[in-house]
């Protein structure tokens, strides 16, 4: 495949020089199906960025043709079309949606990551333009103040509206020059340079000025490999996000019947009084457990709670107590189809009895010698018969050995 296009003069590169540029006239020098079943058409010149340092390449249409790929091989550029494309003149456009949202986001890339290591001294380790948000990886820890001074500055210098030079300076120019870079280059070096903003080697295409980036935003901020990844937003979609957040805040606060800002204290607030009404349900509910089981303080064969709002921290505070003197205490909670059990014993070996008891209520669990918990299969109703049947069963066990 390869070969087929060693012979083509190299394909001119429109979105090295004009970013803007997404219409365009070209010729069609050759147009090959491939064994994937796509068509791999060349042209003189292409605005067609083929992907590369973290972008994807672009999509849209030659003539009749709709591009789904585009990819460099060798000199040249290749786009594939499900479609052939006729030999000769053709009018072109890249998908303009697309490829201006990636353009604002890469270069509020570029402007965010010069300020930081203009500022903070530190490098972009990587980078990666995803559909949703970009990530930018710094070489080391920024707090949350420096982040949000980063983002300042960073805005800043979009309203400074610099124009984004695209150079391609002679090895002896380049040596003299500082700038950003993630790898080793070979060959041509094409320096992407803003203003005193930033300085960079980069393949991909820009917008022309810093202010159509409109607007850059760090949404969130984790640390990673000694530095941090960065998600951010830029451009149309910054703002579209941040409207997105104002309205849940808006949402929020009315629901909360306090202003958007007020809404972490009002939640604080609300978060503080669920937590006592939690504490004052269990109290309440440990105390219908406790009057349920002061019924059957006579009874000398075992001792049995069913009570659905009860749960494993109130069954095992009170199965301690009530498992003195009587064969074992048994409690059954939560909801119809999903019920649990606890069980105590100070008599039996129950880590050994489990598989009966498990057997007769329908479910599985285990545990040690004098505490099995587990779930519990059969019907709440029929909860107390089977209470009746482990205690027949379990009553003719021989007692284990005194724990001393
Ligand atoms: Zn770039």
């Amino acid at each position: 495949m390869n070969d087929l296009f060693k012979n083509l003069p190299p394909t001119e590169k429109i979105y090295e020089t004009e970013g803007m540029t997404l219409e365009f006239n070209a010729n069609v020098l050759a147009c090959v199906p491939c064994n994937n079943g796509l068509y791999a058409i060349v042209l003189d010149r292409t605005a067609f960025f083929p992907g590369g340092g973290g972008q994807e390449f672009d999509t849209g249409f030659i003539g009749g043709s709709s591009i789904t790929k585009a990819e460099q091989i060798g000199d040249v550029i290749v786009h594939y079309s499900e479609t052939p494309a006729v030999v000769g003149n053709a009018v072109c456009s890249v998908d303009r949606a697309e490829r201006i949202r990636r353009m604002e986001h890469h270069t509020g890339e570029h402007v965010f990551s010069g300020t930081v290591h203009k500022h903070f001294g530190l490098e972009n380790t990587g980078f990666h333009l995803g559909t949703e948000y970009v990530t930018i990886d710094t070489s080391g820890p920024l707090s949350a103040e420096q982040l949000a001074e980063a983002e300042r500055l960073a805005n800043e210098a979009v309203r400074k509206n610099d124009r984004i030079e695209i150079l391609f300076p002679s090895d002896e120019e380049l040596s003299r020059l500082e700038y950003r870079s993630k790898k080793e280059l070979t060959g041509q070096v094409r320096i992407v340079k803003i203003g005193e903003t930033d300085t960079c080697a980069c393949c991909a295409p820009h917008l022309e000025r810093t202010g159509q980036v409109g607007a850059i935003t760090i949404i969130s901020a984790m640390p990673y490999k000694g530095g941090m990844r960065l998600f951010m937003l830029a451009g149309d979609e910054a703002i579209r996000e941040l409207r997105r957040r104002q309205n849940a805040l808006k949402a929020a606060g009315e629901m909360l019947s306090v202003k958007p800002n007020e809404v972490p204290e009002a939640v604080k607030k609300l978060r503080a009084s669920f937590e006592e009404a939690g504490r004052e349900r269990a109290a309440l509910i440990s105390e219908i457990c406790e009057m349920k089981l002061s019924e059957q303080r006579k009874r000398e064969d075992y001792r049995l709670l069913v009570y659905e709002k009860a749960d494993a921290q109130i069954a095992n505070r009170l199965g301690k107590e009530q498992a003195k003197g009587v064969l074992f205490f048994l409690a059954v909670f939560g909801q119809e189809g999903a019920l649990r059990y606890v069980m105590k014993s100070d008599a039996l070996d129950l880590g050994k009895l489990a598989p009966q008891v498990n057997g007769i209520l329908g479910g599985r669990g285990g545990g040690k010698s004098g505490e099995i918990s587990g779930s519990v299969g059969v019907p709440l109703k029929d909860v107390e018969e089977c209470a009746a049947k482990i205690y027949e069963k379990l009553k003719r066990e021989p007692a284990p050995a005194l724990k001393l």
